[in-house]
């Protein structure tokens, strides 16, 4: 007997239809003998949904509100599941995440798990009941609802499958598998059958929205037996685990980000402590800062330039006007109309021909670079956003299609 975490995705809980699609396959896995815990993210498009009303009575309504009200969408996908499966003589029960408790940081939007009790779930697991738990939400100190970010809910199974050393975690989605790009964009992109937990985690970072960052995150540090697989489709996934079979001479897959802003500061002093000064002040703000480039500095004066979430740009420009006295600056630019694309695979910066080759395709497609950036295994370019979807398919064509 086996302990296993199921995810199931906002699609593959959609309706009616998919949900009892779901209960089908927790079903099966619960007759075989296992113990089974789910978790399950919002139906289709709820969360969107929800933003879309919230917007309507308040664009600039409090995060710990927003949590409060995006939170409602998995209680209703497990309350139904739990319907479904009762409706077919099986035992279960639906758990919200303050119930389990799932606790987590205070950071409304943006909460990080903590701790997760362990005694509710396995209470329930000793009567052998199915626990359907709600992905993408956790409870802060306060006993306040929290939200771990958009996609959180991989990141709830991975952090249940570690707290209950689960044998198995898998992440049912609407495709099948990790492809080498989003396979939506580039209908040739192709299917990994495995993939190390340092490259998913970059892919994952960079966009590749098919798993949580933070997830990955999870599941390598705990060595989470991870799989990314279909629930429309009874086949294999692709493995995610600490090493692959096959040793790489490609790179693992390509990723874009739309989701970024760029922010320059220019005509700051060019003393230490610049930069310091700079990035502690955001950082005290819950302000995540990705690619930084600092120019060099030019008689008294240098810039530096950073990308924001595009959710986080207004804040990070008012914020640091407010500190223009303190920082000395000149003036900040700001554009969000960029986007990155990056390049993911282990050995890739100790292989000097590969960044040119990525570099090769942009030029060939006669799309400009703006900002780069690497790190062991991955090099990402930042982009006017337009040109995104075209770099990604340019460059995913001169790695796999020229091989
Ligand atoms: P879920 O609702 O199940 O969490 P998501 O929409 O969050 O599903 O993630 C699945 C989607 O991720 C796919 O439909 C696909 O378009 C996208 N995706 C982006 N990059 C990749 C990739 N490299 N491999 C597979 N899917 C990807
Ligand atoms: N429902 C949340 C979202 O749409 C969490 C998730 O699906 O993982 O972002
Ligand atoms: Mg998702």
């Amino acid at each position: 007997m086996s302990l296993i975490v199921q995810k199931f995705g906002g699609s593959s809980v959609k309706d009616a239809k998919h949900i009892r699609n779901v209960a089908g396959i927790i079903a099966e896995t619960y007759l075989q003998g296992n113990d089974v815990i789910v978790v399950l993210s919002a139906q289709g498009d709820t969360t969107d949904d929800l933003i879309a009303k919230a917007e309507e009575i308040n664009p600039h309504a409090s995060k710990r509100e927003m949590d409060m009200l995006l939170s409602t969408g998995e209680q209703i996908s497990v309350a139904l599941c739990a319907m479904a499966l009762e409706g077919m003589g099986l035992p279960c029960v639906s758990l919200a995440a303050w119930q389990v408790s799932i606790q987590s940081t205070s950071v409304h939007s943006d909460a990080r798990i903590k701790k997760i009790d362990s005694e509710r779930i396995r209470a329930e697991l000793d009567q052998h009941r199915i626990v359907i738990v709600t992905g993408f939400q956790g409870v802060d100190r306060n006993g306040d609802v929290t939200t771990l970010g958009r996609g959180g809910s991989d990141t709830s199974a991975v952090a249940l499958a570690a707290a209950f050393r689960a044998d198995l975690c898998q992440i049912y989605t609407d495709v099948d598998g990790v492809y080498t790009t989003d396979p939506r964009l580039v209908p040739n992109a192709r299917k990994l059958d495995e993939i190390t937990y340092d490259e998913m985690l970059e892919l994952a970072s960079q966009g590749a929205q098919v798993l949580h960052n933070r997830s990955v995150e999870l599941a390598k540090k705990f060595r989470v037996n991870l799989e990314v697989l279909s629930s429309l489709e009874r086949k294999p996934g692709t493995k995610v685990k600490e090493v692959t079979k096959v040793e790489k001479t490609n790179i693992a897959g390509v990723a874009k980000d739309t989701s970024v802003a760029r922010v320059a500061l220019v005509g700051l002093e060019h003393n230490p402590g610049v930069a310091f000064q700079v990035f502690d002040l955001l950082s005290k703000h819950n302000i995540n800062v990705d690619v930084i480039l600092q120019s060099i500095g030019r008689e008294d004066t240098k810039d530096i330039s950073f990308t924001v979430h595009k959710k986080d740009l207004e804040e990070t420009v008012q914020i640091l006007t407010d500190s223009k006295q303190t920082l000395k600056f000149d003036h900040i630019a700001a554009d969000d109309h960029i986007g990155k694309v990056s390049i993911v695979g282990a050995g890739l910066m100790s292989n000097c021909g590969v960044a040119a080759k990525m570099f090769e395709a942009l030029y060939e497609a006669g799309i400009n670079i703006q900002m780069i950036n690497t790190s062991e295994i991955r090099v990402s370019v930042l982009l006017d956003e337009d040109d995104v979807n075209r770099a990604v398919k340019a460059i995913h064509a001169k790695f796999f299609d020229e091989a």
